[in-house]
């Protein structure tokens, strides 16, 4: 790279000039910096990603379900990623990874259970769940259960912008986190940071694949890192085996409309029936093929306590109570991503739940519901959750 690439301020000064304190150069200066606000950080070119025909063929598939965006977004992508709708002037990325893998994973998200926790244990009923005490217990993702991640994602890529305006006078940046026409991903491969795993999601030596990522659009030429180019699933299967609704429909192809993820998520109407029993537990998102993998076990702990939120499990009985209006749902999960269901969502979401692996204690609150929420789809999930309470042994 040459240094004089980069921008002068007003005074002349460029970026070499301000960044090359001794003989660090100034791609890892920036890495240095970077690496105090996130777990990895990795560089790369704003061309555009590739895989362009795989994404054509899975939007086309319909595999995106009601995710209309995603197409939206493709449209936006049509050239590199430096087009004036996104940046300008962007002669490199900055792909950043924050972990939220805080410690092993319990039982629980593991779909262990012994069989004195419940008659609904996964060996009696071939699906995952605990009954335990006060009517069912419903399980949110792990991503999802402290802080929203963009909020924390968007705070330190304003503080990467800022810090780089700063220190190299003249460079503009622009941060995005799953927020746009950016398939983070891709670019973080091309970044080093990991490979994409046969669930989809990447995979980081360091990290395992508990992480968000992030990207820095910015003026500043920065020299790329080698892409990562190793796929390290091998032969394993884990996550497609682990996997409830059979999402996974080949190695890294995943059809949204079967994932849980997407039916407690982004889908905003009814979810289809056959798949319902398959939901289990899972009231917000799923974690179940992430779980699975192996390179979990050595990964780093995640160091932003932001996003740290416990264990995720909830009393479903006492959360369906709660939802009854949209006041109570928005005091409740204020600052949490699980606003993102809408209180509709997440009352249809938790009568599911309740359908798998709820005990009667929940029968006279699903009764309610299904007489008095004002959505008719909502309704229809209590009475199909009371159907399947009274008709089980
Ligand atoms: S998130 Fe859950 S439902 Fe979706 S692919 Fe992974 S295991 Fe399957
Ligand atoms: S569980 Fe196995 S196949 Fe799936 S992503 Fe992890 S290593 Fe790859």
């Amino acid at each position: 790279m040459k240094q004089t690439d980069n921008p002068a301020d007003e005074n002349g000064r460029t970026g070499e000039r301000r960044a090359n304190r001794g003989d660090t150069p100034l791609t890892e200066t920036v890495r240095e910096y970077a690496l105090t606000l996130f777990d990895a950080v990795g560089f790369t070119t704003p061309a555009a990603p590739g895989h362009a025909a795989f994404v054509d063929a899975w939007l086309e598939a319909g595999y995106h379900g009601e995710m209309s965006y995603l197409k939206t977004r493709k449209r936006l992508r049509g050239g590199p990623l430096n087009s004036q709708k996104l940046l300008g002037k962007a002669r490199s990325v900055i792909v950043v990874a924050q972990s939220y893998d805080f410690g092993p994973l319990t039982p629980a998200e593991r779909g262990e259970y012994k069989e004195s926790d419940s008659s609904l244990s996964p060996r009696s009923t071939g699906v995952r769940g605990q009954a335990g005490a006060g009517g069912g217990q419903g399980q949110i993702a792990r991503y999802a259960r402290g802080a929203d991640y963009h909020q924390v994602m968007w705070e330190k890529l304003n503080t990467l912008r800022d810090w780089l305006a700063e220190e190299f006078p003249g460079t503009v940046s622009r941060g995005y986190t799953d927020s746009g026409p950016i398939r983070e991903r891709e670019l973080a491969a091309r970044a080093g940071l990991g490979w994409q795993g046969k669930h989809t999601n990447l995979i980081s030596l360091k990290l395992g694949n508990f992480f968000f990522l992030g990207a820095l659009l910015t003026s500043l030429k920065l020299e790329p890192d080698p892409p990562f180019d190793k796929h390290h699933c091998g032969t394993c299967t884990r996550c497609i085996a682990a996997c409830p609704t059979g999402a996974i429909v080949a190695p890294m192809t995943l059809d949204a409309r079967r994932c849980i993820s997407y039916l407690t998520i982004e889908l905003h109407g009814s979810i289809p029936e056959e798949l319902r029993p398959l939901m289990g537990d899972h009231i917000f998102g799923c974690d179940d093929c992430l779980a699975a993998c192996p390179w979990n076990d050595k990964a780093q702990a995640a160091s932003e306590q932001k996003l740290y939120g416990g264990e995720g499990r909830v009393d479903l009985v006492a959360l369906l109570a709660l939802l009854a209006t949209d006041e109570a749902f928005e005091a409740r999960f204020a600052g949490s991503p699980i606003l993102r269901t809408g209180r509709t969502g997440l009352r249809r979401n938790v009568c599911v739940a309740l359908g798998n692996v709820g005990s009667p204690e929940a029968i006279p609150a699903l009764e309610t519901v299904a007489q008095t929420d004002p959505s008719e789809m909502v309704r229809e999930h209590a009475h199909w959750a009371l159907t399947r309470l009274c008709v089980r042994p």
